[in-house]
């Protein structure tokens, strides 16, 4: 299928739902055949950004990083998914301004709903001090200011979220139109 290169961009407090929403879009935009990467922070954090720590210095480190590797692919027509807390709006704004093409998606839930969910285990943990400079209890997230999509993932599924942002790729022209019809 003809389609442009976009990095979409997934930000959120852990739980929030980054990772979930980006795996249901990948699979119905795999169904459509289009060029696709996933850069999942969690993944990433393995290799690309293997050894970086959670300090500002490091958070912003692993976003540049990400966002590199996120612009290569975007130029090159990929459509690329990127699940990262990235909790500093300076350094998410830093990337957009690099790749242009960049569809910023606010996952979103209150901090208790995430807490609540708490996928990992990691916010027990936090609360406990097991863990230092968790986003959201002891380390500061920045919401994003004007983000292409929100996606309310306490009052939404997935599968709403993932159609509000597929039809945003419709309408910014990264999909041809009438593809979701
Ligand atoms: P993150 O990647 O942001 O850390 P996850 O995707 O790992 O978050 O976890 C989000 C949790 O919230 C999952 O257990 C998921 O099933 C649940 N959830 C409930 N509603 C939604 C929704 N609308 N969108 C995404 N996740 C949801």
């Amino acid at each position: 299928m003809e389609h442009r290169g976009v990095t979409v961009w997934f930000t959120g407090l852990s739980g929030s739902g980054k990772s979930t929403i980006a795996r249901a879009l990948e699979a119905r935009l795999r169904e459509m055949g289009t060029k696709l990467e996933v850069l999942d922070g969690d993944i990433v954090r393995t290799n690309l950004t293997k050894g970086l720590g959670f300090s500002k210095e490091d958070r912003d480190e692993n976003i540049r990083r990400i966002g590199f590797v996120s612009h290569l692919l975007t130029r090159n027509g990929v459509i690329v998914l990127v699940s990262a807390i990235s909790p500093y709006r300076a350094v998410r704004d830093e990337v957009r301004d690099r790749i242009d093409d960049f569809v910023e998606v606010f996952a979103h839930a209150p901090l208790e709903v995430c807490e609540e969910r708490d996928v990992k285990g990691l916010y027990k943990k936090a609360r406990s001090g097991e863990i230092a400079n968790f986003t959201g209890i002891s380390d500061p997230y920045e919401e994003p200011l004007n983000p292409e999509v929100v996606c309310e993932t306490h009052k939404s599924t997935v599968d709403e979220c993932v159609d509000q942002i597929l039809s945003k790729l419709e309408e910014k022209g990264y999909l041809p139109a009438g593809v979701l019809a």
